[in-house]
């Protein structure tokens, strides 16, 4: 539709008085992607997004769109457009009004508008209620007239702040779907923000996870998940077990590491392994298979034994909680038709896959 834009934040800080909401924050957002900023409430997500559309003004550092310092460029004339989380549409004025707003006042030709109009309506799928007013209209339908609204004026980058938080569980999905879709059509620089952690790993290309002003990580849903750079992201991004341990030894082939709950074990070696000394042992729910308790043990696990705390089930799988030592363990094992769980008290034998373990800095 347009050339695609690089996004860029170079050392940013940013202060309300003496509280420092941002920390020398660096991105670099392709041209082209869907990027999420996803992070606790008041991590700092919305100042961030509000810096890039121009409503706020960072103490320091550099923002560049498209390779140009736009920092002191006041926000109309950045060719940036945001959808607030509230949608804020005009009540008093039609969904056809509420898109031509924008252009109008941009002082684009009659027809022009008309034809901008009608085409971003038809985008979002919603050709034939220009004539309502916003009331009369579902949360998902206003969400999609917001969205027409900002990107009938064409803007390079487009800025999305928690742009699915007010719609009912099922609509949200749907909408995420949709809003992938759209965002893939048009190839327009995205960033959104978002608390939850679902939403950006089905939509984004990369996430960007923040917590007091700081990105703690940068990278794919996958690979935060598979390798998570510390404790923050590991808990944040998914579910994770962490265990205290201590790296003994690394050579080529293994790792060697002593932990209050698993022993003294050595493992395969593994990329993004520290050198030595203490860490947190990680993994996940998932990479865990439950036993009972005499059982044999093959070699291609590491076995701990524990008894079942808890069990929750969940549909396709059950999600235990079980006691080892002074640890908590989460596991979840599949669900069969006609599996019985494993009830609480049962002692069990836990393996897990040291191929799936990852150690984390403490
Ligand atoms: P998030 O979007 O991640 O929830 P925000 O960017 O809204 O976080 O807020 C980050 C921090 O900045 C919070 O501690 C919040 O209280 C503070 N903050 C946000 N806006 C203002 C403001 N206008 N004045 C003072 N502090 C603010």
């Amino acid at each position: 539709m347009q050339n695609k834009v690089k996004v860029e934040a170079r050392n940013i800080a940013m202060s309300y008085g003496k509280t420092q909401v941002l920390r020398d924050i660096n991105l670099v957002i392709e041209p082209g992607e869907f990027f999420a900023l996803l992070g606790p409430s008041g991590s700092g997500k919305s100042t961030l997004l509000r810096l890039i559309a121009g409503f706020n003004q960072a103490q320091s550092g550099q923002l560049l769109i498209g390779g140009e310092d736009i920092s002191r460029v006041p926000p109309w004339q950045r060719n940036v457009g945001m959808v607030f989380q509230n949608y804020a549409l005009w009540p008093h004025m039609t969904v056809w009004q509420n898109i031509a707003f924008g252009l109008e006042e941009r002082k684009l030709a009659r027809e022009t508008v008309r034809q901008k109009v009608a085409a971003a309506l038809e985008l979002v799928g919603l050709g034939d209620l220009g004539a309502r007013r916003p009331s009369q209209l579902s949360g998902g339908q206003q969400q999609r007239v917001a969205l027409a609204r900002t990107i009938a004026i064409e803007p390079k980058v487009l800025l999305l702040d928690e742009p699915l938080s007010n719609l009912d569980a099922k609509l949200r999905i749907h909408m995420r779907d949709e809003l992938r879709t759209l965002q893939r059509k048009l190839g327009i620089t995205t960033i959104f923000v978002t608390h939850d952690q679902e939403e950006a790993m089905t939509t984004a290309d990369r996430i960007a996870v923040m917590d007091q002003g700081i990105i703690q990580q940068i990278g794919t849903p996958m690979g935060l998940f598979d390798n998570p750079a510390n404790q923050f992201v590991a808990n944040f991004v998914g579910t994770i077990n962490l265990l205290p341990g201590t790296i003994r030894e690394v050579s080529r082939e293994m790792v060697s590491l002593m932990s209050p709950t698993l022993g003294d074990i050595r493992l395969p070696r593994l990329p993004h392994v520290p050198k030595a000394g203490d860490v947190e042992i990680g993994f996940r729910p998932h990479a865990i298979t439950l036993c009972v308790a005499d059982s044999a043990r093959d070699h291609e696990h590491v076995w701990l034994q524990g008894t079942v705390s808890g069990y929750e089930f969940l549909g396709e799988f059950v999600r235990y909680r079980i006691r080892v030592g002074e640890s908590d363990i989460i596991a979840d094992q599949p669900h069969h038709a006609g599996n019985t769980p494993f009830m609480p008290s049962s002692p069990v034998n836990i393996g897990i896959q040291p191929g799936e373990m990852r150690f984390i800095s403490r």
